[in-house]
């Protein structure tokens, strides 16, 4: 009991803290289904411009029939994991489809690719190699190599001179991997993956792409970064979520060279010890997959929204940062406006978030706006109107 209560006072003390110093998170009520329209439990009902639903499937209609369909004809959970009772024919055709929708080998699936990512770097690589990682990279992979004895080098984000740099530090070590986010997913730009292909090549180094941002997003037909840089097969490996693009529900997946999967299968922890994904997620998963490989209806419209929305805000005045997917930063610099607008902008009824540090470097405050195939033109539209109004009251416009 004394002891607890110090404990107590401990955590109450460092509460009070993160709350004086601002940064204390506090979650927003939803009561309907994630959508482009959502009501709030203020009996609010607002625009979704902050939610990564990016081809607008967190609702769709045939996603949740695919999941009751499998849900009816495999149960509702696995009660196990993958190798000891909890494979099953659906569990092999999501690999499948994954693989083929990225033109990998092979796919292993996990909970989530906060999972994928923790499992990757461990069963694969030791104290004679070295992974060499950008200093933006998802905190899932910056978790999964701590958990790794690999020797660590880390570049500045996108920089190929100290990638380069990296790399020839590198040179000592059996095997190297640089990994990368597809997408960052605070500024919305994307890896230079042609570059950093070419000097994994010239020094001897495997690569590693999160596509979590991108897939389902970048690329002509939404295949994520190797395809916006043809090099579709030609990375060893990719992880990824069905937590965004692919319908929003959970999971993860990575897939790749297949020597490097069936490794994954004997040694991966978080795949060894953790339970089997849900026959409804995987069968909505089969059936995203399949329609996404046959259609380009919802990544061609994702496209165009995008391109018209960062247009219509930089003729706006906006300072938006240059982007190559379905976010987009409106840089404010100070961490109080950020948070100023974002609340302004909900009374106009629209759903944004404000970042600032430490989510972002100090002075870099912004508003990250997400962009779904499912907003219509006019949703856009006042969703800019709402931005000029609120902007130009906080005088954050340019002309
Ligand atoms: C969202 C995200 C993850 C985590 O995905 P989950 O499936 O939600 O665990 C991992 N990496 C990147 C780059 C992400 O953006």
């Amino acid at each position: 009991m004394q002891t607890y209560k110090k404990f107590q006072e401990h955590l109450t003390r460092e509460l009070a803290s993160i709350q004086s110093a601002g940064l204390y998170k506090r979650e927003r009520i939803i009561t309907s289904p994630q959508a482009v329209t959502i009501a709030l439990q203020s009996g609010q009902q607002v625009l979704n411009f902050c939610a990564n639903n990016y081809l607008g499937l967190s609702d769709s209609r045939e996603l949740i029939a695919a999941a009751r369909k499998a849900m009816e004809s495999r149960g509702y959970g696995m009660s196990s994991v993958r190798f000891i009772c909890g494979t099953q024919d659906l569990h092999k055709e999501l690999e499948a489809v994954v693989a083929q929708f990225f033109g990998t080998e092979d796919a292993i699936l996990y909970a989530a690719c906060f999972d994928a990512n923790g499992g990757v770097f461990e069963p694969l690589l030791d104290e004679q190699d070295a992974i060499i990682s950008d200093a933006l990279n998802h905190a899932s992979i910056i978790d999964g190599v701590r958990l790794c004895k690999a020797v660590r080098y880390r570049y500045a984000n996108a920089d190929m001179q100290d990638l380069e740099a990296q790399l020839r530090a590198a040179q000592a070590q059996r095997f190297r991997l640089v990994v990368t986010d597809g997408v960052f997913s605070m500024d919305g730009n994307l890896a230079p993956l042609d570059k950093i292909h070419a000097l994994a090549e010239k020094y001897g180094a495997m690569v590693m792409v999160d596509e979590s941002h991108s897939a389902g997003v970048v690329g002509k037909t939404g295949r994520g970064a190797t395809e916006e840089f043809n090099l579709r097969g030609k990375i060893e490996i990719l992880t990824g979520t069905l937590g965004k693009a692919f319908g929003g529900a959970i999971g993860g997946f990575t897939t790749g060279k297949k020597e490097i999967i069936a490794m994954l299968r004997q040694r991966s922890r978080p795949y060894l010890f953790s339970n089997s994904l849900p026959p409804a997620v995987v069968g909505a998963g089969i059936y995203t997959f399949r329609y996404l490989s046959t259609s380009n209806v919802l990544q061609d419209k994702l496209h165009e929204n995008t391109r018209y929305f960062i247009g219509q805000m930089q003729q706006a005045g906006f300072d938006v940062k240059p982007s190559q997917s379905a976010i987009c930063a409106v840089m404010l610099y100070d961490a109080k406006l950020s948070q100023d607008m974002a609340s302004r902008l909900l009374d106009e009824g629209i759903y944004v978030t404000g970042f600032y540090y430490p989510v972002v470097p100090k002075g870099q405050a912004r508003i990250r706006i997400q962009i779904s195939a499912a907003h219509e033109r006019e949703q856009l539209d006042k969703c800019i109107r709402a931005f000029v109004k609120v902007g130009g009251e906080l005088g954050v416009l340019k002309n």
